[in-house]
């Protein structure tokens, strides 16, 4: 994937990055702004070559960046906030919830041990622990969050834009929207399925936040949506109620894979994403098991067994 810009409606380009990881591009967009502003929706990673890249497309566009506006603190939406930042002047605004989890994941309280932990205690093979190391390390020096970042207050605006609280990929995820025009982040993509995982520190549930999300974009009937991934989204209710369908399916897959002895998070993950993965999207896939697991047993149709720092679930 090339490096891209284009005009995707009137007043709102979109900047492609390339990405070196699993997926191979991520979306930023560039909102128009009075006379010759810009709002920019997530910066990408923040690689070595982030400054250059961002210099191009404003030096493209020209005009000025009046704010930076973060959806989630994934490395690829955050990654580039501080050298953004730097580059044009301009603020970075984050919801309050999405930057304390920003902190725990990459600032000084970011913690490999207890996130190896978390991962054990769901059944993870111990010898996974050395790629999730590396890997961790990797990402982290290509996420380059800006401190303090002016909060967003989900219900209020940007430029006229509404800001929405749509959980469920990550806790704190925010999407902008204008006369029909939702700026979603990756709360809903056209062709993949969001990943939706738990995690430590996380909300409790989020599959449930995901689906209330969901069932909320249907009730919005947007236009039209434009995504950190992947194609325009041309009927954003109808791909919301395809991956409320989805999820549905997946619930009974979890629910399927359960019997009357406990069984890992991980075990079940093998079972619901049987291809072979490589270690990063397996951890994904444990974390994304997770979150079905635990919707299931929140709601007393399995049941989650605490025993010797494992945790298991069984038919309820
Ligand atoms: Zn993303």
């Amino acid at each position: 994937m090339e490096n891209r810009l284009s005009e995707v409606a009137e007043g709102i380009w979109r900047a492609t990055f390339a990405l070196p990881l699993g997926i191979d591009h991520v979306h930023c967009y560039l909102l128009r702004s009075g006379q010759d502003g810009w709002i920019v929706v997530d910066t990408g990673l923040g690689l070595p070559e982030a400054e250059e890249r961002w210099r191009s497309v404003l030096d493209r566009l020209g005009g000025r960046v009046e704010r930076i506006v973060v959806t989630h603190f994934h490395p690829d939406h955050v990654g580039a906030a501080a050298p953004l930042a730097e580059l044009t002047g301009a603020p970075v605004h984050q919801g309050e919830l999405d930057y304390a989890q920003c902190l725990r994941t990459w600032g000084p309280e970011r913690s490999p041990e207890r996130f190896f932990a978390y991962m054990r205690e769901h059944g993870m093979p111990a010898d996974h622990g050395e790629s999730m190391r590396v890997e961790g390390d990797q990402l982290s020096g290509w996420v380059r969050f800006a401190t303090n970042p002016e909060p967003l207050e989900p219900g209020s605006q940007v430029d006229g834009w509404d800001l929405l609280h749509l959980p469920g990929h990550a806790d704190g995820h925010l999407a902008l929207l204008r006369d029909g025009v939702l700026i979603a982040g990756d709360a809903l993509l056209a062709t993949i399925s969001p990943n939706v995982g738990l995690y430590a520190d996380s909300r409790p549930d989020p599959l449930g936040d995901y689906l209330e999300s969901l069932a909320r974009i249907v009730e919005l009937v947007p236009r039209i949506a434009f995504a950190g991934h992947g194609s325009v989204i041309p009927d954003p209710a109808g791909r919301a109620r395809e991956l409320i369908a989805h999820h549905s399916e997946r619930l009974d897959a979890t629910r399927a894979a359960l019997d009357g002895s406990p069984r890992t998070a991980y075990d079940v993950s093998l079972v619901l994403f049987p291809d072979p993965l490589p270690r990063g999207l397996r951890r994904f896939a444990l974390a994304e098991t997770r979150a079905h697991l635990e919707y299931l047993a929140l709601r007393d149709r399995a049941l989650r067994v605490e025993d010797g720092g494992v945790t298991a679930y069984a038919t309820a």
